[in-house]
């Protein structure tokens, strides 16, 4: 882990050198909308420290992961979709689709979802 990496486009949109929307924002972690939702509710929830993925950032933070999954529900029911239902994602790895490799949950919403995904 590290605070910021210099190459990574989600330190970025934290530094705020690349525009995001941004709907929730802690010490710690931000929320913005993705750029290409795939489902009426889709939000990025990503801690401000850089972690590769999910799975680093519990292990080396806790903590910090704990505090993603707590703003992953305020931004579901802030957008109203907690009462039917969502869906938390972090696509981990090659195989698990992940394009940008620092940590983020994706919360999908607003319509129904498929099991097993694609
Ligand atoms: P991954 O595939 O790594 O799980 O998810 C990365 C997500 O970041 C994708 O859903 C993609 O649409 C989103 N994304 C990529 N570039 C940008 C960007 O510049 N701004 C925002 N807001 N989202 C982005
Ligand atoms: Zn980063």
């Amino acid at each position: 882990m590290c605070p910021v990496s210099s190459d990574c486009l989600f330190c970025s949109i934290v530094l705020r050198s690349v525009p995001a929307t941004i709907v929730h924002e802690t010490d710690s972690v931000l929320a913005f909308r993705d750029i290409n939702p795939q489902a009426p509710t889709h939000v990025l929830v990503i801690p401000k420290a850089h972690h590769s993925d999910a799975a680093s950032m519990a292990t080396t933070d806790p903590a910090l992961a704990g505090r993603v999954l707590d703003v992953a529900g305020q931004v579901a029911a802030a957008d109203g979709v907690d009462a039917a239902g969502y869906r938390l994602v972090f696509n981990t790895g090659k195989d698990g689709q992940q394009t940008v490799f620092h940590a983020h949950c994706h919360v999908l919403g607003g319509r129904g979802m498929e099991w097993p995904p694609g």
